[in-house]
């Protein structure tokens, strides 16, 4: 039991933090294909294990994680770069030969959802520093929350800060991808029975974007590699636990800065 969950605290000790420094963290991620390999959880649970870190080092709590995302249709000039021919009707990561889809909130639900809950914690609750902690990089989910902290920040007298557990890749240090390396590697360390990597085909065999929807970083920013293949520094069945923590170490690292920077 981790007594910094709001799930787990008595109402005057909400009442206290809210006094104290009025801090409270909100992740959440939806529910969404991540490979044969990973649980579908990996981005609310990589939001939730940052969101817990953060809140023990910045003397905040957090909300219980919301495992709900959006996603939309992929655009013809996107699909072509993951592989496609370009006008299938494919929601982000569904592809056609996965064997489960993502539980996807539809974009408005999920706006409604967010919004009422930030109504809950800023409006009902009278919290003034809320730190939302987003695992997922749909374009549409990131306009979502974006469009309701610049609503909330101008309307309301509060901090809202939107941040995603992701190094800086101005650093240069990894890429982030789709159920890459990084995302498993980094997951592997906190969950580590949470993965299978046996349940990718074995190396060299290439890993086919539209076959696993696996899709490296380039591959998102306009770069596929010429068969359509998770690049080689993005394999995530070259994974391993001690580097996964050191990067995600890293990571709370970056974003306690930025917290300190905009909140304290
Ligand atoms: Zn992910």
């Amino acid at each position: 039991m981790d007594r910094r969950f709001v799930q787990f605290l008595m109402p005057d000790e909400i009442i206290k933090q809210r006094e104290k420094n009025s801090l409270i963290y909100l992740p959440l991620g939806p529910l969404e294909w991540h490979g044969p390999h990973l649980p579908l959880g990996v981005d609310p649970l990589r939001a939730e294990i940052a969101a817990l870190k953060l809140a023990e080092e910045t003397d905040g709590i957090v909300l219980p994680t919301l495992f709900v995302g959006t996603e939309r249709e992929r655009s013809p000039e996107m699909l072509k770069n993951i592989g496609f021919k370009g006008d299938e009707y494919i929601v982000g990561m569904d592809f056609p030969e996965n064997i489960l889809p993502s539980l996807y909130f539809k974009e408005e639900v999920f706006a409604f959802l967010l919004r009422n809950y930030l109504e809950l914690i800023v409006d009902v609750w009278k919290f003034k520093n809320i730190v939302i902690i987003n695992g997922h990089g749909g374009e549409n989910h990131k306009e979502v929350i974006e469009r309701l902290r610049k609503e909330f920040i101008a309307t309301r007298n509060v901090k809202i800060l939107h941040l995603m557990p992701m190094l800086d890749f101005t650093l240069g240090i990894f890429h982030s991808g789709h159920a890459t390396k990084e995302e498993t590697e980094t997951l592997m360390a906190y969950y580590p029975e949470s993965i299978d990597i046996k349940k990718l085909p074995e190396k060299p065999s290439p890993l086919y974007n539209i076959k696993y929807a696996i899709v490296d970083d380039p591959t998102f920013n306009g770069k596929p590699s010429t068969d359509f293949t998770v690049r080689e520094q993005e394999d995530p069945r070259d994974s391993e636990r001690e580097r996964g923590r050191e990067i995600f170490e890293k990571t709370i690292k970056q974003m306690k800065e930025v917290i300190m920077k905009e909140i304290k």
